[in-house]
């Protein structure tokens, strides 16, 4: 770690458990308000012996907060699906509930901080290509307690990214990172689908390798899975260039039960972009096919081109970072060109789908609620209680920071702190059109600046005269060293504070 401040902690000496997941402590739950704060009481006697008083903590929590009544959030138990009728005009949603299910509380875990937690983008953040960028495995490993700090900082992941199991894509994330990464912690692109899982019976589902996105929307409950493949191996001609290859012909399914059924016989009520396209030219064909039907059915053409099912899409990243040098097209780009050639062939009629993941303000309620749970599940804090920071560390200015900012203004409880890396999208030495509060290189030094500036709170609060300052190394270290910051000095790469 960077940081030039260096306490010596009595509670979650650094290095503790830092290959390991964030798991609850076995400690008996410590009588405070603020078991970070308890954590803290000897920094907080460091910050004394050096001068600088401590901030005032709040003591008359009771052992109500952790009942495990408090952690039956009612709105995380709401599992009804929004309807379409219920969306705005822009193709957003309420926010659906969260998929995990009702949390057994644990005793709180000393070490852990309960007032921020942060939240990350994987692609260009943490991984980049399939490969871990380095420091993303030093920034875990500080989050788990390996920081100056001795402290464990609860985290969830929030990617537009899919297309598998969201256990399987824990599995891959977890040897990636070298740590243990649960689906409690984790939202992809298609996880708020799972929701539409009773409302509609036929549904065509796109994207993915093979038959993956067909098994995961059958394991979300959906009861009546087809695919472009599907239709394909039942009528070739609904996409001339395109040939199943052998295994495909295997595994599709047969749509027209032996001759006893024809295609026209199929109601599509809904299409699902569960993730990326393998075949852009076919699918848009048949997501277009569906889209100017009379009411989904299958070979039918509406004359009003008004009749077609709802379309849904993960996310709407135009744009992604993998492998390659330069970004590439993601589902966003799908989106946009389905629109665009919807209109182009439907005499000028607009076609509007809808998409979820970043930016959407609904997809970050629901991973605010998701971190509640993980919260009390992991570390025993209440739900009641929720973090007053979180930092959100992305590399898309269009969706991370766009989205951490829009819930920033919406969410009055929590601050929603954007932080921008430059491992990913974003192009260093442009101007992103959304703003970061922080620019920083690399997600440790997100991390890092996060923890820091969280320290700095209890450190500036008196000395500012109760305001909330972010420090910088130097202040840190003026702190540790006893001497008053020059606060006048400190300042953002983007002035955004
Ligand atoms: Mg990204």
């Amino acid at each position: 770690m960077s940081s030039s401040v260096s306490f010596s902690l009595a509670a979650g000496q650094p290095g503790s458990g830092s290959q390991g997941p964030q798991r609850p402590s076995m400690h008996p739950r410590q009588i405070s308000s603020s078991s970070f704060a308890n954590a803290f009481d000897a920094a907080r006697t460091k910050l004394n012996e050096l001068g600088v008083q401590e901030p005032e903590v709040d003591e008359d929590d009771t052992d109500d907060m952790l009942s495990p009544s408090s952690s039956s959030a009612s709105d995380s138990d709401d599992d009804s699906p929004f309807s379409p009728s219920e969306g705005s005009s822009n193709g957003e949603y309420s926010a659906p509930a969260s998929p995990i299910s009702a949390p057994i509380t644990p005793a709180v875990d000393p070490d852990v901080a309960d007032n921020f937690a942060f939240a990350f983008d994987i692609d260009g953040v943490l991984v980049r290509g399939g490969r871990p960028i380095p420091e993303a495995i030093e920034a875990m490993k500080a989050l788990n307690g390996e920081n100056d700090f001795g402290i464990k900082v609860p985290y969830i992941f929030l990617t537009n990214g899919g297309g598998k199991f969201e256990t399987e894509r824990c599995r891959d994330l977890s040897q990636q990172l070298e740590i243990e990464v649960s689906p409690g912690q984790f939202i992809c692109g298609h996880t708020p689908m799972r929701q539409f899982a009773n409302r509609y019976g036929t549904v065509l589902i796109v994207g993915g390798e093979g038959e993956t996105c067909r098994k995961v929307a059958e394991g979300y409950g959906f009861r009546d899975v087809i695919t472009p493949g599907d239709i394909i191996k039942a009528n070739a001609h609904t996409a001339p260039f395109r040939r199943l290859t052998d295994t495909e012909q295997g595994n599709c399914r047969d749509l027209l039960e032996g001759g006893k059924k024809k295609l026209s016989d199929i109601v599509v009520e809904a299409v699902f972009v569960f993730a990326d396209s393998r075949d852009w030219a076919s699918d848009l064909q048949i997501i277009l096919d569906v889209a100017q039907s009379k009411g989904g059915r299958l070979e039918t053409r509406s004359e009003t081109f008004t009749e077609g099912p709802p379309i849904y899409f993960s996310h709407n990243d135009v744009l992604w970072s993998a492998a390659h040098e330069h970004v590439r097209l993601g589902m966003g780009a799908l989106r946009r060109i389905v629109e665009t050639v919807f209109e182009d062939t439907s005499g000028g009629r607009k076609l509007k789908t809808h998409a979820f993941g970043k930016p959407q303000v609904s997809t970050f309620e629901f991973a605010t609620r998701l971190l509640q749970q993980w919260r009390a599940t992991q570390h025993g804090l209440t739900e009641a209680n929720p973090p007053r920071t979180v930092y959100f560390v992305g590399d898309t200015p269009e969706s991370d920071i766009r989205g951490t900012n829009a819930m920033n203004e919406k969410c009055k409880d929590t601050e929603w702190y954007s932080i921008l890396v430059k491992t990913g999208v974003y192009q260093p030495g442009t101007e992103p059109k959304y703003k970061p509060r922080k620019l920083v290189d690399t997600v440790l030094d997100a991390v890092n600046h996060g923890i820091r500036r969280e320290m700095a709170k209890l450190g500036s609060k008196k000395s500012t005269g109760g305001r909330m300052l972010p420090l910088d190394d130097a202040a840190l270290k003026a702190i540790a060293e006893g001497r008053t910051p020059n606060f006048e000095l400190l300042e953002d790469p983007f002035n955004y504070v």
